[in-house]
């Protein structure tokens, strides 16, 4: 089996200062490549974090696309990543937790005049008021194990 890690920069500098740090060490003693996602990508990474409700910051999102562009296997605990990768069809792993078993679509309500919309926006365009963030719909998924299958 293929054993080639990837990482970025910003994600390599973040995680040494963490509680993660220990098991990138025992990463780093088998391979790890340090690379740079296109940007156009980290953007269409945010776009989507976006338009599916799930704020990540630039980090994850460099780190979804340097996965999505050299089709590895993205090794995360953290949910929003989790779900924006079951969504763009990157296989994940956690690294301590499990694997979500749920994928949430996100909607949003106005606190106002309780109108929905499928997209965060600033604010209801109808009322003014405040939005909500409510899942829209939990369906069960596989963590990354399912989508192993390719040819
Ligand atoms: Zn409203």
């Amino acid at each position: 089996m293929d054993c080639r890690l990837f990482t970025t920069s910003t994600v390599l500098s973040e995680v040494k200062k963490g509680k993660a740090g220990k098991r990138l060490e025992y990463l780093l003693a088998s391979r790890l490549d340090v690379m740079e996602p296109a940007e156009d990508k980290v953007c269409d990474i945010m776009d989507w974090g976006e338009w599916l409700g799930d704020i990540i910051s630039r980090t994850d999102a460099e780190l979804l696309a340097l996965a999505r562009e050299v089709d590895a296997i993205l090794l995360t605990d953290d949910y929003s990543m989790q779900n924006i990768a079951s969504r763009l069809g990157i296989e994940f792993h956690p690294m301590l937790q499990r694997g979500i078993k749920r994928e949430i679509t996100w909607q949003f309500r106005c606190k106002g005049c309780k109108k929905i919309f499928g997209k965060k926006l600033d604010c209801c365009p109808v009322c003014g008021s405040e939005l909500r963030r409510t899942p829209k719909s939990i369906s069960t998924c596989q963590s990354g194990a399912g989508a192993a299958d390719r040819s």
